[in-house]
């Protein structure tokens, strides 16, 4: 008889910290959480949602930004993420304003050392009566769909009216007095869903990024045709607040580049053709043109370059050589075009750039001290020739932006994978 040495299989149940309340974030915490899994999410922000607050509408669907599956807790809801009730879902633990500030113990029994706050407005006592955004400038509401609903405080903005709202808040919400405090948790798994930052390309000279008010980044163009924004979705130019007339975008400004980012960031044709075609239909009083090196709608995206085509967008291969701005607020635009061989000059309202996608501040930190690969700047796999790109090292994983430049289908489907691998590990 054979006798078969006895293997001893440690199934690991503690709770799992999920790094990043983006998309990729909510979705990993709210699955997990569904599948009875105590689970904390954490953001530095006041709020979550990520990037995706501030994005208009979404390719492929063109839908509201907000929309996000509830979850199974509580049925029938809205499928919108500010009301998916992840605030109070049993096995979520959400702490916002909260950051990673080291982290020991090995792969199950991680102990990592959280810093929270200052929390300058309690969520749970702010009714959003407005009487501090009103009274200083340093309180702002995000969002009108942020969750938790709460208004922010922003220190750097404190002016005389902060202290009088503070005492006049008919809730005592505010507590301008807060300090940062530490806690330790000790958690089995570890999901980084820190997602991207958009590059601010104020050190790429030919662009006058930062210093023309008329070049802006898509993001902040997204943030303009946003009808919560500051404008209420109308297309004005920021130095005078005229009708904007022209808008020209300017490709790979920073990827691309070896001075910059070697890597493309696969969205940006997408999302800027996204608002390409918004713009031309929305607000056609609006002519836009594009400079690319090269399109890359990938995948199902390419109905954009056709639409845009058909609606009139111009596109120029090329690349910019200078901007110069006038008094009235126009810019001169000069472009090489490399397939006529010649120099243009076109003269726009508003110069958009379609800005890298970079690792957010202090991913190099948490790659290191979790002893990961690092790709680009972004999460590595832990084997980038397996099929399992989420899984960055043992009992830690990685999705949505936090891999690398991702649109929002592609981020849920990662997190969904992570999901599935925590659960395997507990079976
Ligand atoms: C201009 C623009 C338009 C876009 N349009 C579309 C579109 O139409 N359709 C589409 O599918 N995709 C679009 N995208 C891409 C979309 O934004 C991403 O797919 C999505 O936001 C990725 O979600 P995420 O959760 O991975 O990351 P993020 O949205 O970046 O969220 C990451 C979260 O992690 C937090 N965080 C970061 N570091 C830390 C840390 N150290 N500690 C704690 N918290 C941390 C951040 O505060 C943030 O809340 C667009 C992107 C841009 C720039
Ligand atoms: S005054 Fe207090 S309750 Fe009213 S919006 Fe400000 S923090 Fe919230
Ligand atoms: S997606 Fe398009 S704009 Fe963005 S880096 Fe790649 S080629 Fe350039």
């Amino acid at each position: 008889m054979i006798i078969y040495p006895v293997e001893v299989i440690l199934v690991v149940t503690g709770p799992v910290l999920v790094i990043g309340a983006g998309v990729a974030g909510m979705t990993a915490a709210v699955e997990l959480a569904d599948n009875d899994v105590k689970t904390i999410l954490i953001d530095r922000k006041t709020t979550i949602g990520g990037n995706a607050l501030e994005l208009y509408k979404a390719f492929p669907t063109d839908d509201c930004f907000y929309c996000f599956e509830g979850n199974r807790w509580r049925p029938g809801i809205r499928k919108c993420f500010y009301r998916s009730a992840m605030i109070d879902q049993p096995n979520i633990d959400l702490k916002i304003s909260t950051r990673v500030k080291g982290i020991s113990g090995t792969p199950g029994t991680f102990l990592v050392n959280l810093e929270v706050g200052p929390q300058y407005v309690d969520p749970r006592k702010c009714t959003l009566c407005g009487l501090c955004t009103d009274a200083s400038e340093a309180f702002h509401l995000v969002s009108p769909q942020c969750q938790p609903q709460a208004v922010s405080y922003n220190p750097e903005r404190a002016d005389d009216g902060a202290k009088k709202a503070e005492e006049d808040c008919p809730t005592g919400a505010i507590n301008l007095s807060a300090t940062q405090t530490e806690e330790t948790i000790t958690v089995s798994d570890i999901v980084i869903a820190t997602g991207y930052h958009e590059m601010k390309p104020s050190t790429i000279d030919e662009y006058g990024y930062g210093k023309l008010p008329n070049v802006i980044t898509q993001l902040e163009l997204a943030q303009m045709l946003d009808p919560n924004g500051e404008s209420s979705g109308a297309l004005l130019r920021p130095s005078d607040g005229a009708q904007v007339k022209s808008v020209m975008m300017i490709q790979c400004v920073g990827s691309r580049d070896e001075n910059y980012y070697p890597f493309c960031s696969k969205i940006c044709c997408v999302f800027a053709l996204k608002h390409a075609s918004i713009i031309s239909k929305e607000r056609n009083n609006s002519r836009v043109s594009v400079v690319y090196m090269d399109i890359r709608t990938y995948d199902r995206h390419e109905r954009y370059y056709r639409e845009t085509r058909d609606a009139g967008v111009e596109f120029v291969r090329g690349r910019v050589s200078r901007v110069e701005a006038h008094k009235d607020g126009t810019l001169d635009v000069y472009v090489y075009d490399s397939l006529l061989n010649k120099y243009l000059k076109f003269v726009v309202d508003l110069l958009v750039l379609s800005s890298a996608l970079e690792p957010p501040e202090a991913s190099n930190e948490l790659i290191s001290s979790l002893g990961l690969n690092s790709a680009s700047g972004y999460v590595g796999s832990a084997d980038p020739l397996s099929e399992n790109e989420v899984v960055a090292g043992d009992h830690v994983y990685a999705c949505g932006g936090a891999l690398g430049p991702a649109e929002v289908p592609e981020s849920v489907n990662q997190a969904r994978a992570v999901v599935s691998k925590i659960l395997q590990g507990r079976k």
